[in-house]
């Protein structure tokens, strides 16, 4: 699979050559703070499969695990795009609606169901965990 996908404004950039090692919707305290709404999806590649364009910030915070959370974010328009974990150097992932054709994305999987606001809805065929898998 080859996927193109930007920040809003456009500054930021990237290809993906590689299909996603795993796709996740999740429903915790920090992904709902980060997005502004009720949940976050992403795709996650093998770091080599990514190149990236254009300069980001980045933020760091504690995962329930004790795992370093950095997330990337553009430093003209905030839009939040990319994602790692210390507990998985090799893997990225990508804010999946920062993809320019997402067309392909199917979570296989729904996280901390049990801080899932009740307006948000989800599909109930999908896997899903009332907290990390
Ligand atoms: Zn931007
Ligand atoms: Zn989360």
């Amino acid at each position: 699979m080859k996927l193109t996908g930007s920040c809003h404004c456009g500054a930021v950039t990237y290809q993906v050559d590689g299909s996603p090692v795993r796709m996740a919707q999740c429903h915790c305290n920090a992904c709902r703070k980060i997005t502004g709404t009720g949940h976050n999806v992403q795709a996650f590649f093998k770091r080599e499969q990514v190149a990236i364009s254009g300069k980001t910030n980045t933020h760091d915070s504690t995962s329930d695990k004790d795992n370093k959370r950095t997330r990337h974010f553009c430093t003209v328009c905030g839009s939040r795009l990319f994602a790692e974990n210390s507990a998985s150097p090799q893997i990225i992932g990508i804010a999946v609606g920062s993809f320019d054709d997402s067309s392909w994305f199917k979570p296989e999987v729904i996280l901390y169901n049990a801080e899932r606001p009740e307006w948000d809805k989800i599909d109930k065929t999908i896997t899903t965990h009332e907290q990390m898998q």
